[in-house]
């Protein structure tokens, strides 16, 4: 019938199989990265099962009309699909002599390992299951797929919680007296049977259905409606996955690892995931097993290659006997099958030209992909697998800078182990190294108690005998995770080497007591709030806490980072306000201090006693200076009576306090620019309003007032006067400056002596908070008399540059007015977003996180920066900053310098250079080289 454009005759589901898939990897977004890559396998001739996916669009029709619109949308072709799926297979769904039996599964674009259900063997009832009986000769492989429908169905599709099966099952093993499931008989397997659909009536108060038809829809409903579950979002939430369709529904002929001692199920990766190793095939498999027993830490999962199985025995302390006999490799045990994998493997490296997640299921000696992916991986793996894919000709170099993720170097730059530490501390167990790094925490024994515990300002290791997606929560908190069992893919590892947090799994010999909040390994026994460490490269579990020490910088992370400084070209700096922190920026490659607070130069020590003597006089300083209309303090000194002793102390109290801070400011300038080795340094002067450094509490006034020789009256009378409504927009920045203009001298020449004292550094003055080119002219020109008087002074000539923040928004807009003073701009994005959104900082947390659900801004605008508002003042500043001083030098120092997306933005706008805590360099230097070749490939 023609279209007569009513119906809708979009296509929503794609075959794949034989010689007639529709999709392919290109169209992920359509077709979920499952059925995508699903469709490519099978496009490349590898041994997918065939079926059809229906597509994400149909997800997101499905949220909008409903059930029944969307199933008449889609069920001719869903019914068209299924016919060819018969034709090609030789099966047929629901009936005899050989039952077509169905996977559903369940795949968006991004991949969320296990966040939603899947359903196995569907199509089975009373009619089919006596058909495979027939069929296959096998009854027990058939009972123990029907078991596992009826479970997987009650589960995903009917809600009945996991532990009314599992209630069922340990009733049946315990009377047989059995541990295994694959220790039940096909009687056995029956009772249970019986008792699962019982215990699905109970619930549910119906049948278990039959009708094949029925079944399958309720399963895609089950699929679309998982899209929308808690777990779902929270995982999104957590990843920042934003944007997605829906999920797509995969309908794939079953083939069965569990149909004997000659099938099997396995997942694996073609290179290490935690360290991106190239040694041997890596994963894990079970014989004569299904779905997700590999994952779910049911049974001990065996290696894939002898070489990996052996290692594995090692550490799981299993004699080479018992491995071999009981555990044996893929390789040893299926070696024609081995031999097929390891050569998929290399195929789809070459395919794909990435690391893949592969899941394979044997049946009856024929081999069949169900799986691949690009594979998550620690941040060393996705390093050095990087540069070895580089090395190996398989992608190009600016290709390897774009294959890391900036946020994730995080993982990298964190302590370790002392090592010496580490040897005395006290060994409790070992397990699986499932994802590296050093943690040390107190115990909890719940995802919900990780978060509580957390929000209370503690470090925790969660120790679970097993973690499942709805962990996803305390998992994200934990400093730490340990678990009794499961192997490498085991949930657990996959998920805690996402999040890069370091993770041992499958502790066989720690025995956890969840009623009683604690497990004991060794005759230790180990309660809630106890502190342990984990050795996540090792699989270590220690008793105690255990120092940690800075990771090394070297190896293919510091290759990586050469190539990033090969193809950017912005500078990065760092926020450091100490030698200390300056050195540790340089270690990560600082290019120089983008921002250098010194307002700590004021607080620490006896420093903070001279500054509230200068705090303290200021204000009487000043008016005197007014009312005798005295320029400088040496000019107020003369113009006085000497007699009035009251004012005469006054300005000596104001004038020594300079005189005091001098030198301690210059020690720590020397320092610094000792730390930056001819760097540059971006000084800023003095930026957070007096009364931050004076004390709020009865306490602290009496113990100022004694320290300064007066009365707590007046001390609190001056608390009060410097007392601001709104602090943040008040008496701060460079209008401390222009009140107190000898602030501003003392700070210059304790830049400029410091700069001459060691040489080769490059100090550039930084004016805060500049809202009119006005106050920049004034302050100026205090700056320049200081600088040429001190060169004048010590006989040198002094390069300093002398520059202003951008963090007013009239200065933005006034750009033009400000480059004729300023030889640079840094924008300062935090006070920009403050004041540009009008959102305080200290207070817009309470509804920020509202705002960010509700899409009003995307992201927090504190964190990633507001291209659309804020990054405009920025592009408006830097388009008339140039055009007034065509060489003028551009960077930001705001907490946006470090932050991967606004980098990007800062080098599409122009800037020279960002800055950013010293943590947060290497991220930059990626951030800024990945920048380049984005905009390259646009
Ligand atoms: P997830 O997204 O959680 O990995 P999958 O859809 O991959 O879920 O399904 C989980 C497991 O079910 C797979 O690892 C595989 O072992 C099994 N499975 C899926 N489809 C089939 C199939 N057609 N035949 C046999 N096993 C299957
Ligand atoms: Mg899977
Ligand atoms: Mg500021």
């Amino acid at each position: 019938m023609a279209c007569n454009g009513k119906c809708d005759c979009k296509k929503y589901v794609y075959f794949f199989g034989g010689d007639k898939s529709e999709g392919d990897a290109s169209l992920k977004q359509l077709l979920g990265g499952k059925g995508a890559n699903l469709a490519e396998m099978s496009q490349m001739n590898l041994p997918v099962p065939p079926g059809f996916t229906v597509t994400t669009e149909a997800c997101g029709r499905y949220g909008k009309v409903g059930r029944d619109k969307l199933f008449g949308l889609i069920e001719s072709q869903v019914k068209k699909a299924l016919d060819d799926l018969e034709k090609l297979t030789g099966k047929s769904f629901g009936k005899g002599p050989n039952p077509l039996l169905l996977s559903v599964r369940s795949g968006a674009a991004v991949s969320m390992p296990g966040m939603m259900d899947t359903v196995l063997n569907l199509g089975l009832n009373d009619e089919t299951v006596a058909a495979m009986v027939e069929l296959t000769g096998n009854e027990r492989f058939v009972m123990d797929s029907y078991r596992r429908f009826i479970q997987m169905f009650g589960n995903v599709v009917l809600g009945l919680e996991h532990h009314e099966f599992e209630h069922a099952l340990d009733a049946v093993k315990a009377s047989k007296g059995v541990k295994l499931d694959t220790d039940l008989t096909t009687n056995d397997l029956k009772e249970v049977i019986v008792k699962y659909k019982q215990a699905v009536k109970k619930a549910s108060g119906k049948d278990f259905p039959t009708d094949p038809m029925e079944q399958l829809w309720s399963a895609v409903q089950a699929v679309f409606d998982s899209w929308s579950n808690p777990r779902a979002i929270r995982y999104c939430q957590i990843n920042d996955i934003r944007g997605l369709l829906g999920t797509a529904v995969n309908i794939q002929t079953m083939v069965f690892g569990n149909s004997g001692s000659n099938s099997a199920t396995g997942v694996a990766f073609t290179r290490d995931p935690s360290n991106g190793a190239n040694e041997y095939f890596y994963g894990e498999y079970l014989i004569n097993a299904q779905g997700e027993d590999v994952v779910a830490g049911i049974r001990t999962p065996q290696q894939i290659t002898l070489a990996g199985s052996r290692v594995w025995a090692v550490s799981a302390g299993v004699p080479e006997e018992e491995r071999a006999a009981d555990f044996p490799s893929l390789e040893e045990a299926m070696p024609e099958c081995f031999k097929e994998l390891d050569n998929i493997r290399i195929i789809l490296e070459k395919h794909y030209t990435d690391m893949q997640d592969l899941e394979f299921t044997i049946d009856n000696g024929t081999l069949y992909m169900l799986q691949t992916r690009n594979g998550k991986r620690t941040a060393a793996a996705a390093v050095k697998i990087a540069m070895d894919l580089v090395e190996e000709g398989l992608i190009e170099e600016e290709e390897a800078v774009m294959r890391v993720d900036p946020a994730q170097l995080d993982q990298l730059l964190h302590p370790v182990f002392t090592k010496s530490a580490e040897e005395k501390a006290v060994k409790l167990t070992v397990g699986l190294p499932a994802s590296p790094g050093a943690a040390t925490g107190q115990v909890v024994f719940s995802a919900e108690d990780a978060e509580k515990w957390v929000s209370n300002g503690r470090t925790v290791i969660l120790c679970r005998i097993e973690t499942s997606p709805e962990d996803i929560g305390g998992m994200h908190v934990a400093d730490g995770i340990l678990t009794a069992r499961g192997g490498m893919t085991s949930h657990a590892a996959v998920v805690a080497r996402g999040m890069g947090t370091c993770c041992v799994a499958g502790c066989g010999d720690i025995a956890i007591d969840y009623a009683n909040k604690k497990f004991t390994v060794g005759g230790v026994t180990v309660k809630e709030g106890d502190w342990i460490s984990l050795n996540g490269s090792l699989g270590a579990v220690y008793q105690g806490k255990i120092d940690t020490i800075e990771p090394e910088l070297t190896g293919t992370f510091g290759h990586i980072m050469e190539l990033a400084d090969k193809y950017r070209t912005m500078n990065v700096r760092t926020n450091a306000d100490t030698p200390h922190d300056a050195g540790v920026a340089v270690k990560f490659g600082a290019e120089g201090i983008g921002l250098c607070r010194t307002e700590h130069m004021f607080f620490e020590g006896d420093r903070i006693i001279a500054f509230r003597r200068l705090i303290l006089v200021a204000e009487k300083v000043k008016k005197l200076k007014e009312a005798h209309a005295a320029k400088t303090i040496e000019d107020l000194k003369t113009a006085i009576d000497s007699c009035n002793k009251a004012e005469m102390d006054a300005v000596n109290q104001y004038a020594q306090a300079l005189e005091e801070l001098l030198p301690l400011q210059r020690t720590d300038f020397v320092g610094i620019f000792r730390a930056m080795a001819g760097r540059p340094c971006t000084v800023r002067l003095l930026d957070p309003p007096l009364h931050e450094f004076l004390p709020h509490d009865e306490k602290g006034q009496r113990e100022m007032a004694r320290q300064m020789g007066s009365s707590v009256d007046e001390i609190r009378a001056l608390v009060e006067s410097l007392h601001e409504f709104n602090p943040m927009l008040g008496h701060r920045g460079c209008r401390l400056g222009m009140s107190y203009p000898e602030v501003t001298e003392m700070q210059t020449r304790a830049i400029c002596e410091a700069a001459c004292e060691v040489k080769g550094s490059k100090p550039e003055i930084m004016v805060p908070l500049v809202g009119n080119v006005k106050e920049l002219s004034i302050q100026k020109k205090i700056i320049t008399a200081t600088i040429d008087a001190v060169a004048k002074e010590q006989g040198k000539k002094l390069d300093v540059m002398i520059g202003t923040m951008i963090e007013i928004p009239r200065a933005a807009i006034t750009a033009d007015k400000i480059a004729e003073e300023a030889e640079f701009f840094s924008f300062g994005t935090n006070d920009l977003t403050q004041m540009g959104c009008g959102f305080s900082r200290d207070d817009a947390g309470k509804f920020l996180g509202d705002y960010v659900n509700e899409g009003v801004y995307e992201y927090d605008p504190f964190q990633v920066l507001d291209q659309e508002g804020i990054g405009e003042l920025v592009r408006i500043a830097v388009d008339k900053g140039r055009q007034a001083r065509p060489n003028i030098k551009l960077g930001i120092c705001g907490e946006h310098g470090g932050e991967p997306s606004s980098v990007e933005f800062c080098y599409n706008v122009g800037l020279n250079y960002v800055s950013c805590s010293p943590y947060r360099v290497p991220i930059a230097r990626l951030a800024a080289a990945q920048a380049v070749i984005k905009a390259k490939r646009k």
